[in-house]
């Protein structure tokens, strides 16, 4: 966080200053908004919420080290006052990137915007400071936090815009300006709020249409409803992906032995080898996301392709494999899922596991709507079709679409079962791992298997 004393603060938010003794004191430390992460020098926004009010942790913010409260009423202690502090914060936020000089990259998608997002920010920081969202906070509250935490030494501020509807996207560009601007994909993630695949295009688009004409657009060759929003830019358009034309694109991909995608980068630039550490064949669309944007900025085909090849996850429960002490490997993908990313994970785990019995432990894929029935079934066919050894369908009538998938393939009898809960499926691999094993496990967020994985790794 940049330095800014209490006066300009509440010009820039065009806030009324309360209880203020000295308006030349200075925020320094982070912006908040939950009183316990509270350091000194920090701001605290106080937001009104569903179960709690800021307003009612003023007074401990402040004994905590803050130097003002952000609020929407006098509170009694140091406080700018504004009719709504969601829009004071995004003011502040604007007006601190504008004044710093670094350069923004904001990206978007329906699937893989943290995985990539962490690449991207494993790319850059080799090449200069960089500042990036932490975790998945790319709302119209995250954002701004996020890019309050930037200082004068930072060149790159690397941004995740999430997006509910129509108009999300142009207000988070509107408060952090992209240079470059990032789409990954468009699924079926949300897309019963947002009506259909059309509508999700239509949201995720308004990134490249925020961009500046010395700016660039940077699309999935791959995916037709975004390689047509190069239509809705006067930036510079530069496409990645597995096709031909694309401008950054991999050639010879595969998995290695332990599962991990491998690939030629190539970059106008020129060429370079990569072998990733992270796993499933997904993360190659996303490495090459990186790529572009690492390219676009300078970076050589050779700097980007170390870097992919030894750029860990940064985000929990997103493929994380864990040997334990008896050999069994627990791969814990349970962050969420969606058709592609199963696929991509069943691979992994096949790859990994020639030679061990392997196990596939999934649940339900959400937000699939008509598709929801051939999608699982469809699964559940490639999970035989790769041979895995087991499938552990878990939940209802979803899983039992997955089971029936593996068994119209051909796996009948104990190759495939269907459990009610995640307490069966832990019982049921307890009494029946063995050394050397290797578990995936997986299925929508809302699902929340990763119980499964965090009790097949505590005590056995
Ligand atoms: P959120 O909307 O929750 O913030 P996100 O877009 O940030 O999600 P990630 O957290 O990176 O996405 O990944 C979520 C899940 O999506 C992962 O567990 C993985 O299964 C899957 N995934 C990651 N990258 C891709 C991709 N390129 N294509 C399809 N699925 C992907
Ligand atoms: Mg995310």
């Amino acid at each position: 966080m940049i330095a800014l004393s209490l006066a300009e603060i509440a010009s820039v938010v065009g806030g009324q200053t309360h209880d203020i003794p000295d308006p030349s004191a200075q925020v320094h430390g982070p912006v908040v908004i939950d009183s316990r992460q509270v350091k000194d020098g920090s701001l605290f926004a106080a937001f009104v919420g569903e179960r709690v009010d800021g307003h009612d942790y003023a007074d401990q913010a402040v004994r905590a080290g803050a130097v003002a409260v952000l609020a929407q009423r006098p509170v009694g202690v140091p406080s700018i006052v504004v009719d709504d502090v969601q829009t004071a914060l995004g003011a502040l936020a604007r007006h601190v990137v504008r004044r710093l000089g670094a350069t923004l990259v904001a990206l978007t998608g329906s699937a893989g915007k943290t995985s990539t997002k962490d690449l991207i920010a494993q790319v850059l920081r080799r090449k200069a400071p960089t500042v990036f969202t932490p975790g998945s906070l790319n709302n119209e509250i995250g954002l701004p936090l996020t890019a309050l935490t930037a200082t004068e030494e930072t060149k790159f501020l690397v941004l995740e815009m999430g997006a509910r509807g129509i108009g999300h996207i142009s207000y988070l560009t509107d408060l952090t300006p992209p240079k470059i601007g990032l789409v990954l994909n468009v699924g079926s993630a949300h897309i019963g709020e947002f009506g259909g695949r059309e509508q999700i295009a239509q949201a995720k688009g308004e990134l490249v249409e925020a961009l500046p004409e010395e700016g660039a657009a940077i699309l999935n060759a791959d995916d037709p409803l975004v390689r047509a929003m190069a239509s809705r830019t006067k930036a510079k358009v530069i496409l990645f992906g597995e096709s031909g034309e694309a401008d950054v694109r991999a050639e010879n991909v595969r998995l290695t032995d332990s599962g991990q995608p491998a690939f030629l980068l190539h970059t106008p630039s020129g060429a370079s080898e990569v072998t990733m550490r992270l796993y499933g064949e997904h993360h190659v669309s996303n490495a090459l996301a990186a790529a572009a944007v690492a390219h676009e900025l300078g970076m050589s085909a050779t700097e980007i392709a170390t870097a992919l090849s030894e750029a860990g996850s940064l985000s929990r429960w997103r493929m994380e494999v864990t040997e334990r002490p008896d050999g069994v490997t627990i791969v814990n993908d349970a962050y969420n899922a969606n058709p592609e990313s199963m696929r991509a994970a069943l691979r992994a785990l096949a790859a990994m596991g020639k030679g061990r019995r392997t196990w596939a432990v999934l649940g339900k894929m959400a937000e699939l709507g008509d598709e929801a029935l051939a999608e699982h079934d469809a699964v559940g066919r490639l999970a035989v079709r790769l041979n895995v050894g087991k499938l552990v369908a878990v939940g209802g009538r979803e899983a039992s679409w997955l089971q029936l998938g593996a068994y119209n393939e051909g796996s009948w009898g104990e190759e495939s079962v269907h459990v009610s809960d995640a307490q069966a499926a832990v019982d049921l691999l307890r009494s029946e791992l063995r050394p050397g094993d290797v578990v995936l496990v997986k299925a929508s967020r809302s699902v929340g298997l990763e119980s499964i994985a965090e009790a097949l790794l505590d005590a056995e």
